[in-house]
């Protein structure tokens, strides 16, 4: 019987291979049809320059944005606009250069640097987002894995460590649709994170919010104001929100957006006005026509998801119907963002990836979701359908689950 379904198994695959396919599900970046939403920003701002308030963007000053763009951005990631700054191309960025500042240079409420310490440690929720884990790699901060729970990290586990350790002086956190997961934090689980007493008077949140507005359903999923409940509870200090265009607007051609404490932000412009004299204007001038107001990015939004849905409606169709009743298999239905999370049986992720790249499926490598790219349990894999046209989507998941099968019989 079990060899019946290994060769059976066998078979499906060999013959997928024969297709000499060449897809990829790897990175979750936006497709050409989306970037073509985009297009007509490129004749912006056109010959005009002045931005409501008068500033002339082609000329220094301004190292906190445009006021307008900032305006238009405020409500979207649940910061005040005076408390907000709207910068490069990249949030990613905005992360790396606010560590590499805290390492260097006193954070607000810190006694000492961070390179000072004996050792910095982050908090990371998994499985999570691998760039986050490679900014601490790089900058010589440790990473401490805790479980995610459907509504966000297990505030359990959290809450023990960050309390009895001080040199726990951070965690990484993508509130909603999160990468890779789709989980959206409760507003429990926030409540706690900006409440939670840390033994490290210097702890921060890095509150990754880069999927605010990428519904995939007609819910607007809300997650909670960190910014507020970590004031009201006497921490005003502690977050740090990100957030960038770069899946709204250009990947690459975008604005990212940084927003914290009036302390945070004074900190960080006085520390930034040292390694430029200000950010692209002309760019935040470009995005603030485009859109006209926070109504104009949700109505841009709706164009992008009647792009993509269609893409996950596709990769949950196959799944189902591979896999509703396969004991160990399970898998994430994101209400936004760009990824699904695939989870298989202990011991098998790494062997499923490796099928799909012999027969010419690219997927992220198995355990690309854990620090150090370790997976103990070798079982999550994920999914980023956005980037290939959907008859690609197809194909290559129909040519995933053959892949699944197969290592799943390898296996019994
Ligand atoms: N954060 C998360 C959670 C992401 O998924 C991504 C893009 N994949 C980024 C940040 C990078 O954003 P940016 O282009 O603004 O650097």
């Amino acid at each position: 019987m079990t060899t019946d379904v290994t060769s059976r198994a066998q078979e499906a695959y060999d013959a997928l291979v024969a297709q000499g396919m060449k897809l990829d599900l790897t990175r979750g970046k936006p497709s050409a049809a989306q970037l073509d939403l985009s297009v007509a920003m490129l004749g912006l701002p056109g010959e005009r320059y002045k931005a409501a308030d008068g500033t002339d963007t082609r000329n220094y000053q301004g190292l906190q944005g445009l006021t307008e763009l900032r305006e238009i951005f405020a409500p979207v990631l649940q910061v005040p606009v005076e408390q907000l700054i709207a910068f490069g191309n990249s949030s990613l960025e905005l992360m790396h250069d606010t560590l590499v500042h805290a390492l260097l240079s006193p954070l607000p409420g810190a006694e000492r640097r961070w390179v000072d310490e004996e050792k910095v440690v982050f908090l990371a929720p998994v499985p999570g987002y691998d760039r986050h884990f490679a900014v601490c790699d790089r900058l010589g901060i440790e990473l401490l894995a805790v479980p995610m729970t459907s509504e966000g990290p297990d505030m359990d586990v959290v809450e023990r460590l960050v309390a009895a350790d001080p040199s726990i002086k951070g965690i990484w956190c993508v509130p909603k649709y999160a990468n890779p997961d789709g989980v959206v934090y409760s507003d429990e689980v926030t409540r706690r994170l900006a409440s939670m007493p840390t033994a490290a008077s210097d702890f921060r949140i890095m509150w990754d919010n880069a999927y605010a507005v990428h519904h995939l359903t007609d819910e607007a999923v809300e997650v909670a104001d960190v910014l507020a409940l970590a004031a009201e509870a006497g921490h005003a200090d502690r977050p740090f929100v990100f957030g960038s265009t770069s899946k709204i607007t250009l990947a690459g051609a975008g604005v990212a957006f940084l927003g914290a404490s009036p302390a945070n932000v004074k900190w960080w412009l006085a520390l930034t006005g040292k390694r430029t004299i200000g950010p692209d204007k002309v760019n935040h001038l470009r995005h603030a026509l485009f859109f006209g107001d926070a109504a104009g990015v949700a109505a841009h939004m709706e164009k992008h998801r009647a792009l993509i849905a269609p893409k996950f409606a596709a990769l949950e169709k196959v799944l189902t119907e591979n896999f509703a009743d396969t004991p160990g298999v399970s898998w994430s239905t994101p209400k936004g963002g760009y990824f699904v999370t695939l989870t298989v049986p202990e011991g098998r992720a790494t062997r499923i990836v490796q099928l799909a790249k012999e027969a010419g499926i690219s997927l992220t490598p198995a355990g690309a979701t854990h620090p150090g790219g370790d997976d103990p349990a070798d079982s999550i894999i994920r999914l980023a359908p956005t980037f290939p046209p959907l008859d690609e989507v197809e194909k290559a998941m129909a040519g995933v689950a053959v892949c699944v099968h197969l290592a799943l019989a390898e296996a019994s």
